[in-house]
């Protein structure tokens, strides 16, 4: 755990330049849009810690898989987002001499990332080993107005001289994947042109051909005037740039304008490419450095009053909620249906960019809540686009007559993953896509979706499910073997509890769709079941599984086991493992992982967090008391799970200590891998914590309930959702809670279970001793 950032409710701030934490501060002080995105490396050169990462949204390339012993049934290959070419770059020489900060003695630096309006910036004195002195601010953002824009204000003044400052914009797309499996280059050039006020770059992906065409222009001005500058076009392979030489004299500034525009293949024509982009590069020059700036300020301004939470009272709190969302939005827009949220947004290599079920299973709620409900629909319907390349996939395993089983990492829908335990194993992934759909019409309460796609997917899945378990003479039951549960600190293990509830609740579930279809639209019905060549026998079948199932349990301790023979391991609680060891997982050797007990990541708890009025009060509790005190929480995905039950459970201090470690777990580097990139997915689950934790916010029977509680350090916290075509604004705070209705519609919704209506345009008062006050 590291807290050199500073607390501040609406920025995040390093003062005092800390290399060694560079590669941490790349990824926090990430910017995106939604497009495209990029860790904030610097705008100089920088011999010291960096990994450099510029990622365009959809552009991934199959790069060939690398495994010891090759298992068939193994994708051949492993999509991964591209590290894209650097359009932030501008080399400084002054009088001759290279500006690195890394070779310079620094001070007053100060890094801000202002969630408020959406720009990063950078300020220091620089001290060269001449002794020249500069100042530098920088200022830069990626424009959510138009969306293949960013634009970059670099100022430098000479402190202490007078002389040449070499400033040189570029464009490099000579840039390799850390990540990537044999070494090799993913790009190549389509071409490029540098002229004396403009530069272009266009490159094309191996195998996958995305062509991606970026484009700068530039002015340069000085004491704020703008200057006409002579400039030297510079072209090598892969890379352009413009040399501009200004002389500058001590205490005045010189600024350089740069504006970058992105366009790909995804959304314009290979032969558009370059037009396109000049057509971005021409409205940015006209608006401006300025202009752009205040609209993005404006556009963020607009995101903030749909989904900020505020927490008065606790500022590091309150910090690390913006700091959660400011990154949820940066990563993930729901404009284009095909893009996803890679568990590391635009902020690193990990994870390839890939969708995993993280997307399914925490970032759902977050966009139903705080997006139009197409925003939503969309990450359903990419599912639903991928379901042939499900049935597929499951094909290749040996799963038969229209079995899905969806990938475990995807990018068009082909399994990306190459660990048996995990791409063969870890198939509980296809009961979140399952819960997605009903967690989708539970919100909206539209139904309809499973006539238009969902009982489609659903019967998909549950007929994986039926075929995937095997019916125990022994135990005269159905069970599941060699499975992986969500903790994945356990591989091949037989009849994980999780997985086998969550199968069992898709063949339910799936039954319940077809049901639906059927009394809904028969002829819809008819052909669905006719495409999909559905028998009423597959029903017997799937409802005799969910009748005859294996759920191991220890009857004496009250709980559910995460796997058969869990209890056989050597129980052990973290609060007694040496703190060196942590985290296990960089500590141990995977063989002392596997044979213990301790548990990376929400497991039973998953499955009581999602079906939890399906178990009662104390069942949560006793299998809660049990289970957190051997969790390691190594997954960013884990804290959040927690947090909701322990507020559920009233557990104050506990839903606290979570809700703190989900939300700064990046700010505060808690599980010592922040330099890889942000945890993005699990920023979805942060979120959950404060509205369905803190909140209790929850959706019963088509209708809103409420039951928030606020933690001892807080005077009140306040969030915004949309249901239903109202608009709400909850506020608690110490003597009761408010709910605002900021619609025109009325809505009915219960509170603490008293049920009050809410008209239209108009607030309701719940006091602690239940005394409603209707304004
Ligand atoms: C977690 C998975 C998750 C993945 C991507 C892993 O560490 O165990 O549950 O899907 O990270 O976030």
């Amino acid at each position: 755990m590291k807290q050199y950032l500073e607390i501040n409710e609406w920025s995040i701030v390093e003062n005092g330049f800390h290399r060694e934490h560079n590669k941490i501060s790349e990824s926090v002080f990430s910017l995106g849009n939604g497009r495209f995105g990029q860790r904030a490396n610097f705008e100089e050169d920088f011999a010291g810690e960096t990994m450099q990462g510029n990622y365009v949204a959809g552009v991934y390339y199959p790069d060939k898989t690398r495994v010891g012993w090759w298992k068939n049934g193994y994708p051949e290959y492993f999509a991964k987002v591209l590290n894209a070419t650097n359009w932030v770059g501008i080399k400084v020489e002054v009088e001759g001499e290279n500006f690195d900060l890394e070779h310079c003695e620094v001070r007053d630096f100060n890094r801000e990332l202002n969630m408020r309006e959406g720009y990063l910036q950078r300020s220091f004195i620089a001290k060269l080993k001449s002794g020249k002195e500069i100042k530098v601010v920088a200022q830069r953002f990626c424009s959510i107005v138009n969306d293949d824009l960013g634009a970059i204000r670099y100022a430098v003044t000479p402190l202490n001289f007078s002389g040449n400052i070499k400033l040189t914009p570029y464009l490099d797309g000579d840039i390799k994947n850390q990540d990537a499996n044999y070494d090799e280059k993913f790009w190549d050039e389509v071409n490029k042109s540098a002229t004396k006020t403009a530069a272009y770059l266009t490159l094309k992906t191996r195998k996958t051909g995305f062509e991606v065409c970026t484009g700068m222009r530039f002015s340069v001005s000085q004491n704020g005037q703008t200057v006409a500058i002579e400039s030297k076009p510079i072209e090598r392979e892969k890379y352009v740039a413009n040399e501009v030489t200004v002389q500058a004299k001590q205490g005045e500034e010189i600024v350089l304008f740069k504006y970058a525009a992105i366009v790909s293949s995804l959304n314009h024509t290979p032969q558009d490419l370059l037009a396109a982009c000049k057509k971005a590069l021409d409205i940015a020059e006209r608006k401006g450095f300025q202009t752009l700036l205040q609209e993005q300020a404006a556009a963020w301004a607009t995101k903030w009053e749909e989904s900020d939470i505020v927490i008065e009272g606790d500022a590091a709190a309150q910090q690390a909620i913006r700091f959660n969302i400011f990154q949820l939005n940066q990563t993930y827009t729901g404009e284009d249906e095909r893009l996803n949220i890679g568990p590391k947004g635009f902020t690193g290599e990990k994870y390839g960019g890939s969708t995993y079920w993280d997307t399914e299973a925490y970032c759902i709620p977050f966009y139903l809540a705080t997006a139009d409900q197409k925003v939503a629909k969309n990450l359903l319907l990419y599912r639903y686009k991928q379901l042939d390349r499900a049935i597929e996939n499951a094909g290749k395993l040996g799963f038969k007559e229209g079995a899905a089983l969806y990938p475990m990492v995807t990018m068009n829908g082909e399994e990306c993953h190459n660990e048996w335990e995990i791409t063969f194993e870890e198939i509980h992934r296809n009961g979140a896509i399952a819960f997605a759909i009903y967690d989708y019409i539970r919100y909206t309460g539209d139904e309809g979706y499973l006539t238009e796609a969902g009982a489609e997917v659903l019967t998909a899945i549950a007929r994986f499910w039926s075929q995937r378990v095997n019916w125990s003479s022994e135990r005269q039951k159905y069970v599941m073997l060699g499975v992986t549960g969500p903790n994945e600190y356990e591989n091949n293990v037989n009849n994980n509890w999780y997985t086998n509830y969550i199968a069992c609740w898709c063949m339910e579930y799936a039954a319940h769709a077809l049901k639906y279809v059927s009394q809904q639209s028969p002829e819809k019905y008819a052909a669905l079941t006719a495409k999909i060549n559905f028998k009423n026998t597959e029903l017997e079948k799937w409802s005799h599984i969910v009748g005859n199932m294996h759920y191991p349990e220890d009857k004496n301790l009250g709980i559910y086991l995460q796997q058969d023979g869990y209890l056989d391991k050597e129980q052990i609680l973290v609060k007694d493992l040496p703190v060196s060891d942590r985290p296990l997982n960089q500590k141990w050797s995977w063989d002392r992982i596997l044979r213990s007990c301790f548990i990376k990541q929400a497991d039973v708890l998953q499955g009581l967090f999602c079906f939890e009025d399906k178990f009662d009060i104390e069942t949560i509790r006793r299998n809660f008391d049990f289970y957190e005190p051997r969790t390691v929480h190594e997954s960013s995905l884990s804290p959040c799970v927690h947090s909701v039950l322990a507020a559920k459970l009233g557990d104050e201090k506990r839903a606290y200590e979570f809700y703190l470690r989900t939300s700064r777990l990046d700010l505060d580097d808690y599980n010592n891998d922040t330099e890889d990139g942000c945890h993005t997915t699990s920023m979805a689950g942060t979120w959950m914590s404060v509205v369905q934790g803190f909140g209790g916010m929850r959706v019963r029977n088509g209708q809103l309930h409420f039951a928030p509680f606020i933690p001892g350090k807080w005077n009140s916290f306040s969030f915004k959702v949309g249901f239903r075509g109202s608009l709400l604004k909850v506020k608690s705070h110490k003597n009761g809670t408010t709910i605002q209705n900021q619609s025109d519609k009325e809505i009915s919704l219960f509170v603490y279970e008293h049920e009050y209506t809410v008209a239209a345009n108009s607030e309701i008062e719940v006091r602690k001793e239940d005394l409603v006050s209707s304004k």
